[in-house]
């Protein structure tokens, strides 16, 4: 186990904003998490897990403790089967499905992160998520015991589960057999459409709220004028109004109230109650 004090946190994110972590743990292994947590509590501190951070806002003060799982990292793919630890990054297992005739996994082309985070955010888009492929995931219990959760104790729905509270350390998945070359070139064609439409290169953390029941938050944000609009260095995309960039030497503080400026806004004009997709330590 590794451990580090007062880690940054900004390079660990693609915000590229935040404060520092106190303790930064680095497990080997799963057994090394346990007595972390065990720790933490002793301290009387929160821990949270971090994974690519590509859906997380740190705040400029930072936080007390962080455990990173990006030495757990193991994938494995046999026909539609496939299995993956937490830390393994997203895009390269994704890819891995695709070579292997996984048929689902082009439905997650081009989304950052890793597995971990994917499986609690449910990460996916209009043609499909990942929990639609999961068998079972092997958690830490906030008790510190490890137990491996079939699909449906999981809670899969939009961008959300029932894994928030939990470590999760790996999963199995199941996919139909497909052919890889058309696979490949759906993956390719929903990629091109995703790039098309959000500025994927910039500093984001993909689309900022959820989408409300009436209409995708980003065209409501644009329809109350918002492209554009920044406060400090940060901005929301001219391309996509989800998309709260850090257009350089943002911090939190900015970003936070850009946030809150456009939902005091939605619910004062729009009378809509916009939800944080992304989290906030
Ligand atoms: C350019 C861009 C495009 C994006 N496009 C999409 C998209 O199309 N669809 C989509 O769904 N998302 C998208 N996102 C958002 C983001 O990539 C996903 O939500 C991703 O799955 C987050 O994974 P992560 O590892 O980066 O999680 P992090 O940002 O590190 O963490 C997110 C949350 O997951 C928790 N977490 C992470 N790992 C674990 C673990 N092992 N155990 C327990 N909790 C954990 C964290 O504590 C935190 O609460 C995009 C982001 C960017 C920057």
């Amino acid at each position: 186990m590794i451990l580090r004090r007062d880690e940054p946190l900004a390079p660990r994110t693609s915000y590229r904003i935040g404060g520092n972590a106190e303790y930064f743990f680095i497990p080997a292994r799963a057994d090394e998490i346990p007595p972390a947590m065990s720790y933490c509590r002793a301290k009387g501190v929160d821990l949270r897990v971090l994974g690519g951070g590509t859906n997380l806002l740190v705040r400029d003060e930072g936080c007390r403790a962080v455990v990173s799982l990006e030495r757990l990292k193991h994938t494995d793919c046999y026909g539609p089967f496939a299995k993956a630890e937490a830390g393994a990054s997203f895009p390269a297992f994704v890819k891995k499905l695709a070579d292997n005739g996984c048929r689902g996994a082009e439905a997650l082309a081009g989304i950052p992160g890793t597995v971990g985070g994917a499986l609690v955010m449910n990460a996916g888009g209009h043609h499909g998520e990942i929990g639609d492929f999961v068998k079972r995931v092997r958690v830490v219990e906030p008790d510190g015991r490890m137990v491996t959760l079939e699909h449906d104790a999981c809670g899969f729905r939009y961008r959300d589960s029932d894994l928030k509270d939990r470590i999760i350390l790996g999963a199995d998945f199941e996919f139909e057999e497909g052919d890889r070359d058309e696979i490949r070139a759906k993956m390719r064609e929903i990629f091109a459409k995703k790039k098309a439409s959000q500025p994927l290169h910039g500093r984001s953390a993909g689309c900022v709220f959820r989408n409300p029941e009436k209409a995708p938050a980003g065209r409501l944000i644009d329809e109350l004028g918002f492209k554009g609009t920044r406060v400090g260095g940060a901005a929301v995309s001219p391309v996509h109004a989800n998309f709260l960039m850090n257009e350089g030497g943002a911090s939190a503080k900015d970003m936070l109230e850009l946030i809150q400026w456009i939902r005091n806004t939605a619910q004062e004009r729009a009378g809509v109650d916009l939800q944080l997709e992304i989290k906030v330590w």
